[in-house]
This record gives C-alpha cells, structure tokens and sequence, in this order.
C-alpha cells in the first residue's frame, strides 16, 4: 500500500467551475477546431478553453486559463462536453485484448456519468498529495497534478530513456521535498507512481473487465482524452455535414443554421433525403 496521506488544507475549486451550457457542435466557434492537428493536448486546451470562454474575457486569456487547468480537470470538462451531445449516456471505445494467444476486438461502453462522478470525487477533495517516503520518517514529497502548461514544456524536451522522463515528470509536480526524489529507491519510486494513479485516477485510466473472447479478466489502459476528443471530432464532422446539406439545398448560412433547433434541422434533413431518394427511384413514390 503506498503510505500517502491526505492534505485536505486547500481543495480546488473545481465546483466553480462553469458548466458547458450548451450542446457540443452548436456554435461557429466549434466548427473551427482542426481535429486532424498532431497537437492533441493543444486541441483539448483549445475545446475546453471554449467552453469556458465568456464574452467579456481576451480568449488568449481563456486559453492560458485552460492550459493551466490540471489535466484530470480538462478531462472533466471534455467528458462532460461529450455528456452534453444529444442522446449519448456512455463513451464507446474499442480496445484490443491484451492477451497475446487472443487479442480480439473488445468493445467497451463507459457510461460518462459515473466515470464524471468518478473523477470529480478525489479533484475536489485534495489539491496536493502528500506523500510519506517509505522507511524515512518524517520525510514528505508533496505532488500537485499536471497541468496543460507542463505537458506542453515537457513536449518541447527530447528524453533519451523512459527512467529519465519519469524522473523529470516527477520534479516538475513536485511542490515541496523535491531532493527526496534523488535518494529515493525503485521500489518507492513505484509505490510514488501508485499513490498518484489513485490520486488523480483520470490520468492514466484503467479498465478491469473480462474479455468476450477468452472470457479472461483483462486490465486495459484508456486515454480518456482521446477517446473523447475522438467523439467530439464526430459531432463535428457530423455538424459539418448537416450545415453542407442545409446550406445547398435552402441556401442559409452557418450562423443561420446553427440558429435551428436540432428537432427542425433533423426534420428539414429527411425532407431533402426523400425528395433525394423519389429522384434516384421515381417508382418509389407509387409504392
Ligand atoms: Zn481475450
């Protein structure tokens, strides 16, 4: 068991934080986003940072503000925007099994609400994780989570091995006992790494299940970034194409669109769908 213990002085406010108020894919602001960038933590700053955006606020400001959020915290904020897209209760993946005599397809579901609730218990309730150095009494190292701001400075460093990056991850966090991290031994160094996955369990999620296939118990690592990044990046397409369609056949705008109710847009859709299908098969109509 990893001999952490809590520091409830201060906790983050992260219950001030506004709610996105709005559905995902429903303002110009979100047809802008270029989902095909290499730069995956800058394009989940940007989409959080616009759903905290205000009018009154220099949205370069908005973007530092977001960047500087722990990243359990933007993780948060997407899960909850992919809450917010109409009929969509679970985040759905797929993942392979890591048994290597199978590895089959295994189709997960996460229902987003829990996975919210989930995430947001330990966020609120601890800012820093202080954390008792195995057999050195006394001795503390006290780690706050990572923000966008550090992924962003360790992405412009090279690390010539994996030892090497965890070591560096673990000095930038590092609050206070910061030289305990150089005497420290493999076996802590490990314990360290445990207390701060159940610290901060966002980050490095992972999921037990039993694979179908091999009806094996499977732990299976999730990048819920990703994965929510990837449904937004959907919505978007599908936003996209519905404004394409709307736009060719009554000739509106974006602003315009974006302005009707999804209920009529879905209704005006099926409209230029059947008219679409008498055009492909005129004997249709008579059926
Ligand atoms: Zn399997």
């Amino acid at each position: 068991m990893p001999s952490g213990k809590s520091d409830r002085t201060s906790s983050f406010a992260f219950s001030r934080l506004p709610l996105p108020a709005r559905d995902f894919g429903n303002r110009i602001v979100d047809l802008n986003f270029d989902f095909q960038t290499p730069d995956r933590v800058g394009l989940a700053i940007r989409i959080v940072a616009a759903s905290l955006h205000d009018a009154d606020e220099d949205p370069d400001a908005t973007e530092a503000r977001a960047s500087a959020l722990p990243l359990s915290v933007r993780i948060l904020q997407l899960l909850r925007l992919v809450s917010t897209i109409e009929g969509t209760k679970t985040l759905e993946l797929t993942r392979s099994c890591p048994r290597p005599d199978c590895a089959e397809p295994i189709e997960l579901a996460l229902p987003l609400e829990g996975l919210i609730e989930y995430g947001a218990r330990p966020v609120t309730a601890r800012t820093n994780l202080a954390w008792s150095v195995p057999g050195a009494s006394g001795t503390t190292i006290t780690l706050r989570r990572p923000t966008g701001d550090d992924q962003r400075g360790w992405q412009k460093r090279r690390y010539t091995t994996r030892a090497e990056a965890a070591r560096h991850l673990l000095e930038t966090i590092a609050v206070d006992g910061r030289e305990h991290l150089d005497t420290m031994s493999r076996e802590a160094e490990g314990d360290l790494a445990n207390a701060m996955s159940e610290f901060d369990p966002l980050v490095g999620f992972q999921m037990s299940t039993e694979c179908p296939h091999c009806d094996q118990p499977v732990t299976l690592p999730v990048d819920l970034e990703d994965a929510c990044l990837l449904r937004l990046e959907r919505e978007h397409r599908c936003a996209l194409d519905t404004i394409h369609e709307l736009a060719a056949s009554y000739g509106w705008t974006e602003s315009e669109i974006l302005r009707i109710p999804r209920n009529r847009r879905r209704h005006y859709l099926n409209r230029i769908h059947a008219a679409t299908s008498v055009r492909r098969d005129p004997g249709a109509t008579t059926r």
